[in-house]
């Protein structure tokens, strides 16, 4: 491949800069299972900047290779951020200054938040006028132009939607280099596409997104099962009720030993006793995950709410745990395993993940068949196990989810740290493609949620009748198929 030098983009007149040394750490993410070494990275010093290097390589035609993926933090899982002997776009450099709470004037509350900004930094941000952000994912280092090109899923969904559910306004890079501002009223052709777009349409220098007051503290609830239709039944009662818990997620637990004593380190048991019995080893468990906002003058009132839920769930009573923590506490909690994992050298180590999005109808056969079956333990890392409503959910944007009013959120979240056997890539790649096989042969309408596809068939397939409308967008605002090239949607014509 032709790779191009300084001189193609010493034309443009940046208020950033270029560089070329730190290539080799763009050519790196969270999966850390593919590398694709771009020609430079671009540091943007402004929105213009990023405008005049896509404008750039559009009026390079379509005889130059060159292409640009916006990198938000480098998270995702197999090179999608990522571009071949193209441009870089580093997106954290525009991150900061633009962050801006706007509140009162009888307006709802919104933020307006830079593309490459870290949504934990939007948490710090808002939590200065006591608001915050609906729509959240688990994680907070990831960036706010990242997420909104995925969907930005957590069990806070069931009642605000995804994060692309939460978004008022964008203001978004083309694939011509136009700047161009975009919402429901203005431009909604291209505001929808952008939303799950995979980077597809643009590059999103700025999100205007929802907020509401924030809670000072949550109780954080943790309860096992061992019936996976009970598990789910409670979940999907819980999704659907008027009065329920602000946060609904579950997690499956496969032969791990001395689970609750494990807990105990963060959570208070319910029964020290009984729970001090309790046996993991060997069993599938389930576990639902709650938590319930407050503020300090209102714990009383709190209590009794979450006593008269839990009362109607069929859990094992021995294994009810709880902890009281700040909302930020709750919401940065995968930043605190980070610094652990960090510490111990685990985490950056390859990252095999998979996720899925299976319709509820189809949740029962998916669970005999892969927990216990094809998968003998949950030892290489967590496997989230949620539903969510489809109404909240809005088929305008460019996420492809199943066509089921309920469906679940299932992540196999593996790492994988050793060169071979249990804890090797190749043993967890042989597991998600069993589990991928059996979803196809037994035709579940199951999704792929953050895909890795390689060919254009596969993601065809992927979008099914909303291939057209995808298709025609990418025809609309990246005709030269310049963008996020790391996608493996639309080989670049040259
Ligand atoms: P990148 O990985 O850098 O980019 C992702 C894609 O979007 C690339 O194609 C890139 O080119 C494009 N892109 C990046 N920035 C922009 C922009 N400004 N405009 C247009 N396109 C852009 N997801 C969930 O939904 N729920 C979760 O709970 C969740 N938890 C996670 C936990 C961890 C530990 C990790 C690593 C990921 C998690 N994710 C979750 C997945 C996450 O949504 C994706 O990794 C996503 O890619 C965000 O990462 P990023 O901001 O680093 O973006």
């Amino acid at each position: 491949m032709h790779v191009p030098d300084a001189d193609v983009l010493s034309p443009l007149t940046l208020d950033g800069h270029f560089t070329f040394h730190d290539a080799p750490a763009m050519a790196r993410d969270f999966g850390n299972r593919c590398s694709l070494l771009p020609a430079a990275v671009l540091h943007p010093g402004s929105v213009s900047d990023i405008a005049a290097a896509v404008g750039h390589v559009f009026s390079l035609g379509e005889r130059s290779p060159l292409t640009v993926a916006a990198r938000g933090h480098g998270h995702s899982l197999m090179c999608q951020s990522q571009a071949a002997g193209g441009i870089v776009v580093k997106m954290e450099s525009l991150r900061g200054d633009r962050l801006q709470v706007v509140h009162g004037g009888g307006v709802p509350p919104f933020v307006d938040a830079p593309g490459g900004e870290l949504w934990i930094n939007v948490l710090h941000e808002t939590l200065k006028y006591g608001l915050a952000p609906k729509s959240w994912t688990d994680y907070l280092h990831l960036t706010v132009g990242g997420t909104l090109s995925n969907a930005g899923v957590s069990g806070q969904a069931f009642r605000h939607g995804p994060q692309v559910s939460n978004v008022n306004q964008l203001e978004i890079v083309t694939g011509r280099g136009d700047v161009v501002t975009c919402s429901p009223e203005e431009n909604a052709d291209l505001f929808y596409a952008a939303l799950g777009g995979l980077g597809q349409f643009g590059i999103i220098t700025r999100a205007r997104i929802a907020l509401e007051p924030a809670p000072k503290m949550v109780r954080w609830i943790r309860v096992l099962y061992s019936d996976f239709a009970s598990f789910t039944e409670d979940q999907e009662m819980l999704i659907m009720a008027e009065k329920t818990f602000d946060y609904i997620e579950g997690f499956v637990i496969i032969n791990r030993t001395g689970i609750l004593n494990n807990w105990r380190t963060s959570f208070k048991p319910q029964d020290p006793v009984q729970a001090s019995r309790f046996q993991s080893d060997g069993r599938v468990l389930y576990c639902l995950e709650l938590t319930k906002k407050f503020n300090g003058d209102d714990v009383d009132t709190m209590e009794q709410e979450v006593t008269a839920l839990l009362s109607r769930l069929g859990y094992i009573r021995s294994t009810m745990f709880h902890t009281d923590v700040t909302y930020l506490e709750f919401l940065d909690r995968v930043h605190t395993s980070e610094v652990k994992l960090r510490a111990q050298g685990l985490w950056e180590v390859p990252h095999p993940w998979l996720n899925l999005l299976i319709p509820r109808s189809s949740i029962q056969i998916f669970a005999k068949e892969v927990f216990g079956k094809i998968l003998k333990d949950s030892n290489n890392g967590p496997i989230l196990l949620y539903p969510v409503n489809k109404s909240k959910w809005d088929n305008r944007t460019s996420v492809v989810i199943p066509d089921e009013e309920i469906f679940y959120l299932v992540g196999f979240l593996s790492s994988a740290p050793s060169l071979s056997g249990h804890g090797s890539v190749a043993h967890a790649m042989n597991l998600n493609n069993q589990i991928v096989e059996f979803c196809e042969e037994a035709d579940i309408g199951m999704k792929q949620y953050l895909a890795a596809y390689t060919t254009q068939q596969q993601w065809k397939a992927h979008f099914g009748a909303r291939w057209e409308t995808f298709e025609r967008r990418k025809h609309t605002y990246d005709p030269l198929a310049i963008l996020a090239p790391g996608q493996r949607i639309f080989p670049k014509a040259s």
